[in-house]
């Protein structure tokens, strides 16, 4: 964060004034709602949603950006130990298919916390219905790219229980969608956050 600086860009959609981090690659316009992404083009519109509270905590809350890939994976071959897998396809072995809706961070964590936040996120699936906030939402440090990186990184960790079987897992996943949202979380201090919707403790 030492070389913090800030850019003036105008929302495409209400002429409002926004101020974006010069590494953010997405910018939300608090004042009517609008997503974009920041491209060489220029602004690219994205849907950006936001998560309600579903528990209380100490400490301020803040939003951070999670992308929301919704996803269909195709699986010729298996040779399965991942209960996920096995619950969300009915417990065969033989190639089938299902959707997933992975949550992955836009913003910086490390690895091991990611991966704690993201198959929590994604196993329960717990927001249904994402809204507009007049809220902030800045530090996205993840693209595009990044998040089907790492939604392929959760699918094979959601298989491989045990990392023996990996040979054997052989699938195809196929993106519908990507979309930012916005998860509520209480700042606790010294980087630890605690999520408002599920709970869930990192550090950052
Ligand atoms: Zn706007």
């Amino acid at each position: 964060m030492s070389d913090f600086r800030l850019e003036a860009v105008i929302c495409k959609n209400c002429g409002s004034g926004l101020v974006v981090e010069i590494n953010d690659n997405i910018v939300y316009c608090s004042s009517c709602g609008s997503g974009f992404e920041i491209l060489q083009e220029g602004l690219v519109p994205i849907e950006i949603n936001f998560a309600a509270a579903a528990i209380r905590a100490e400490g301020e809350m803040i939003y951070k950006p999670f992308w929301l890939l919704k996803s269909t994976v195709n699986i010729f071959e298996r040779k399965s130990s991942g209960a996920f897998l096995k619950n969300l396809f009915g417990g065969s072995n033989e190639s089938t298919s299902g959707d997933i809706a992975f949550y992955v961070p836009a913003f910086y964590c490390p690895l091991e916390v990611l991966k704690n936040i993201s198959t929590k996120f994604t196993l329960k699936n717990p927001i249904a219905s994402p809204q507009k906030y007049n809220v902030s939402l800045k530090g996205f440090d993840y693209g595009k790219q990044d998040a089907k990186k790492l939604s392929e990184f959760l699918l094979i960790s959601f298989e491989a229980e045990k990392s023996d079987v990996m040979k054997n897992f052989r699938y195809e996943l196929v993106f519908h969608s990507m979309e930012i949202l916005g998860i509520p979380f209480y700042d606790l201090g010294k980087g630890r956050l605690k999520d408002a919707v599920l709970g869930t403790e990192i550090q950052i």
